[in-house]
């Protein structure tokens, strides 16, 4: 069987591959991406950057010429409280308000014109590796694809992970999460302070995980995170007990109105509804970062309990990664010096780790999760304490 030669083959174009692939043809190192879906995903997912990377992409200038920017929100949600964190240079934190989709188009088109190659409908079916490069086969193609390096962008359920035969310890949820795009028309929701009043339902704060009788709910305008989108398009989730029942992305609408009914003790009163899912959370990292010539970056390496950190993560992997291979490939440093990539980035994934966990605590609905929010809650009337909280979903 034949085999193409790559400096470096990265599996999986998300975020964090194409951004990795595209520091590294920047770089003069000859990059492969190979994508399994033969088109990017048309189901929403992140809304945004939060914190330090937001910052590292404006640097990059990847935002050049699309008229996006950083900005410090004063409040910012951590699970279900809420962080006054200010105006002015104090504020520690920074946003960039941009859908997943948005995000990735942007990231390939720079890699692409970076020199990368990208390769849809590529999915590595296998894997193997010796003391001077990886192999990998591709399903329905007969030339192997080998690479010095291989790096698994290829998300939380990493096969390059497991082929790797890197362990991923941690915890999943107990909970399960309905999440959707609904449209609530205009007669039957409103603005009103910190959130909406909604027919049926009652006053519900924006952005934050809200206690109902049967689980708990959160409601956002999807304008808030994408100036396109249409006024009445609202991003929710629905949180109750999991019960055994498996995360699915062919969730149906009667499904989510059912689950709806059972959180809320209520009608939600939408009347269309896109992106219907259901997610479990998990909290977990990988046990090595790299095994030979193998490495993992992004949702691969690490994956949060809760929303907003992912992104800030994976893209610190890219940015400290990028130039760790390149001092391998371009100037002759020892495979070995790539160990300092766990060393630099387990600490932090650790801190974010403890964060996330923290703040899905913080969302449980009983007594401890009672007593934790009503602590936490006195201690984040100091700046000092929220600005200190803004600081770690900042530092990624
Ligand atoms: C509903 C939702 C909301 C979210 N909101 C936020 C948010 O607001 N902020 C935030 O920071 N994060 C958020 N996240 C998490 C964020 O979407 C992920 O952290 C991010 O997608 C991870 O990027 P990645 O590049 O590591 O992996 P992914 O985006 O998962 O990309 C992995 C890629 O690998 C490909 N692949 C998999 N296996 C193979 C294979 N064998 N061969 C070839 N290709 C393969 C997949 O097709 C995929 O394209 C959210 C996630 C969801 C689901």
């Amino acid at each position: 069987m034949d085999a193409e030669e790559w400096d470096v083959a990265v599996v999986g174009a998300g975020p964090v591959g194409l951004l990795l692939a595209g520091e590294l043809a920047g770089a003069g190192i000859r990059t492969v991406v190979l994508e399994r879906a033969e088109t990017r995903s048309g189901l929403a997912k992140a809304n945004g950057v939060v914190g330090r990377s937001a910052v590292d992409l404006a640097r990059l200038g990847v935002l050049d010429g699309t008229g996006l920017r950083v900005v410090s929100p004063p409040r910012f949600p951590f699970g279900p409280l809420s962080l006054d964190l200010g105006f002015g240079p104090r504020n520690p934190l920074h946003v960039l308000p941009i859908p997943q989709r948005g995000l990735e188009e942007l990231l390939e088109t720079r890699a692409r014109a970076r020199g990368a190659e990208v390769r849809r409908g590529n999915e590595v079916i296998a894997l193997r590796q010796d003391a001077g490069c990886v192999e990998v086969d591709v399903r329905g193609r007969a030339a192997t694809v080998a690479a010095l390096f291989l790096v698994g962008c290829d998300g939380a359920r990493s096969f390059v992970r497991k082929q790797a035969g890197i362990g991923f310890p941690g915890v999943t949820s107990d909970e399960i999460a309905w999440i959707a795009r609904v449209t609530i028309p205009g007669d039957v929701i409103a603005l009103r302070g910190d959130g909406f009043d909604i027919a049926e339902v009652g006053h519900v704060a924006a952005q934050r995980r809200i206690g109902f009788p049967g689980g708990a709910f959160t409601i956002a305008a999807a304008a808030s995170f994408d100036a396109s989108a249409p006024e009445d398009l609202y991003v929710i989730s629905a949180h109750e007990p999991r019960s055994g029942a498996e995360p699915r992305e062919d969730v149906s609408v009667a499904e989510l109105r059912a689950a709806l009914r059972r959180v809320l003790g209520a009608e939600l009163p939408f009347t269309a509804a896109c992106d219907v899912r259901s997610t479990v959370a998990n909290s977990r990292q990988a046990d090595a970062y790299r095994a030979g010539r193998v490495l993992l970056a992004g949702d691969a390496a690490h994956v949060f309990g809760a929303g907003g950190a992912a992104l800030n993560a994976g893209i610190q992997d890219a940015l400290d990664l990028a130039p760790r291979l390149r001092a391998v490939i371009r100037d002759g440093a020892a495979v070995e010096t790539l160990d300092a990539y766990e060393e630099a980035r387990r600490p932090a994934v650790d801190r974010t780790l403890a964060h996330t966990r923290t703040q899905a605590a913080l969302g449980v609905d009983d007594e401890s999760g009672r007593g934790l929010r009503e602590v936490m809650g006195a201690m984040l009337e100091t700046r000092g304490a929220t600005r200190a909280l803004g600081r770690m979903l900042e530092d990624g």
